[in-house]
């Protein structure tokens, strides 16, 4: 049996077992109690029609009087017409029967404790239950007699039990059906609703096993419910259905950055053989190809150093930020790339601000970010195209503008470039983390990098970040 029901079964179904019994024992003995006290209350009724009777005789004398009750209640017991149900007796000082309705001497003879009770008590009544040597349950009530009436000392009257005891058991049979009845809805209307939890939770626990093992195209149904079953199912969907796509980007990864590391390498190992057939270092060839595995080697530097961002990327970027000039920061940034922009036939707009524009933030990682950009907005440009760099100040925020006039970025793409590994429909190489890697250090740095792009018409890409102003929150 799974946990859960067992939790329920000691935990909620004990409880109420618990409740239901105690519920059960309290209603059993108010009933046998107020049973009882009818029964006893008749037979008190009883007494005091009797006193009242007695009370109205009496005569010259005390001792007169007291004979006169003496014989009234003789005649009391004898014509008592309730002797099938109650037996009426005089008592004497002793307790010895006197007489009694029944006609039999022997009935109480050695069952008087009701007597005992009763000349101790000080209300002068005494009462007892027992059982008879008949095997048969009776309750006796004794009163001391309230007027002299010769040997006369105590009324006694006992009745049987069995009817009310048989009353009382149909009772506990009704309420002990009623106890079942209760206890077996409680159990189904539970073992239903547990059902109702742990039965999804299984299929969710195979689910996530399969997904564990590998299996990423495993889903759960649809179980259209709103509750926080139907949600976790959702989230497993979900997350199976990231998995998969980041087990996908992996794999698109993998194989283009192999795709892009054998291009060098094949270049590399052709120049290596042919140099190596060639003897003389002067030959035009022989300088040619050590030129092209010096190239090939630093984009193969320039791409290693690439996947290393990727795995920083992951582990969480690491800043060492100090104020910084973002004009010289970008200035440096742009007297790098030209060269590349010119030698590709395109030409960089740059006018350097006079002022300068402080910042703060990690120089390193700064120039990774400018040259990410620039290396797409070169890439994605034909020759005669104009790169054009552009510093501007708002208030308290700084924007670098990157515009190219290049082929642009299709609108279903522009949503994606900044994921990582993605590669538009456009791309021409590299690996689809540049923008992402970006993205993520001016994110670091309490700025935003927003794309806008058009196709054919060229794309411009605004970095912002915030001005340096020294003092402020979590800086020099
Ligand atoms: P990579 O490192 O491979 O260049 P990026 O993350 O820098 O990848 O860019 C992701 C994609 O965004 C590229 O594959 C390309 O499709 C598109 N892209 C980025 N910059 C430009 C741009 N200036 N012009 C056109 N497309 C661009």
């Amino acid at each position: 049996m799974n946990s859960i029901t067992k939790r329920w079964l000691r935990g909620s179904m004990a409880l109420t077992v618990l409740i239901l019994v105690l519920a059960e024992s309290l209603f059993l003995y108010a009933g046998r109690s107020s049973y009882y006290a009818a029964v006893r209350q008749a037979l008190l009724n009883r007494f005091s029609s009797i006193s009242g009777q007695l009370k109205m005789y009496g005569g010259s004398t005390v001792a007169a009087s007291a004979d006169n009750r003496y014989l009234a209640l003789h005649r009391m017991v004898e014509q008592f017409d309730e002797k099938d149900k109650i037996e009426f007796m005089l008592l004497d000082s002793e307790g010895q029967v006197l007489t009694t309705s029944s006609g039999s001497l022997t009935s109480a003879a050695d069952q008087e404790e009701d007597f005992w009770k009763a000349l101790d008590s000080p209300s002068g009544q005494g009462e007892s239950i027992y059982v008879t040597d008949e095997n048969e349950k009776v309750m006796a009530v004794t009163i001391l007699s309230p007027y002299p009436a010769g040997d006369v000392t105590a009324l006694r009257m006992v009745t049987s039990l069995t009817l009310v005891d048989e009353a009382l058991a149909q009772r506990a049979w009704v309420s002990l059906g009623a106890v079942l009845v209760v206890l077996g809805f409680s159990v189904c209307s539970g073992l239903y609703f547990i059902r109702s939890i742990v039965n999804p939770l299984q299929q969710v626990e195979r689910t996530a096993n399969q997904i564990a093992r590998g299996d990423l195209s495993v889903r759960l149904p649809q179980s259209g419910r709103k509750d926080e079953i139907g949600r976790l199912c959702e989230t497993i969907n979900r997350m199976a259905e990231e998995l998969s796509k980041t087990e996908k980007m992996k794999n698109e990864f993998i194989s283009s950055v192999s795709h892009e590391l054998r291009t060098p390498l094949t270049s590399i190992r052709g120049w290596v053989e042919t140099i190596a057939s060639i003897r003389d270092p002067q030959d035009e060839n022989y300088q040619k190809g050590l030129a092209i595995i010096g190239a090939e080697t630093d984009r193969l530097y320039g791409m290693v150093e690439e996947l290393l961002d990727f795995s920083r990327l992951q582990a969480g970027i690491r800043l060492e930020c100090q104020p910084l000039d973002l004009v010289a920061e970008l200035t440096d940034a742009a007297l790098f790339v030209e060269p590349r922009i010119r030698q590709e036939g395109m030409r960089l707009a740059y006018e350097e601000p006079e002022l300068p524009l402080p910042v703060w933030a990690d120089p390193k990682r700064l120039r990774q970010i400018f040259l990410n950009i620039l290396d797409n907005a070169v890439k994605y440009s034909s020759p005669g195209g104009v790169i054009t760099l552009e510093l501007l100040q708002d208030g308290e925020n700084v924007y670098i503008l990157f515009r190219d006039e290049g082929r642009g970025i299709s609108p279903e793409d522009l949503e994606n470039v900044k994921l990582k590994f993605f590669k538009g429909k456009n791309a021409v190489r590299g690996s689809g983390i540049g923008l992402a890697v970006a993205d993520e250090i001016v994110t670091a740095l309490n700025g935003s990098l927003d794309i806008e792009s058009r196709l054919g018409e060229g794309t411009t890409v605004k970095v912002m970040l915030p001005l340096y102003r020294p003092g402020g929150p979590g800086k020099l």
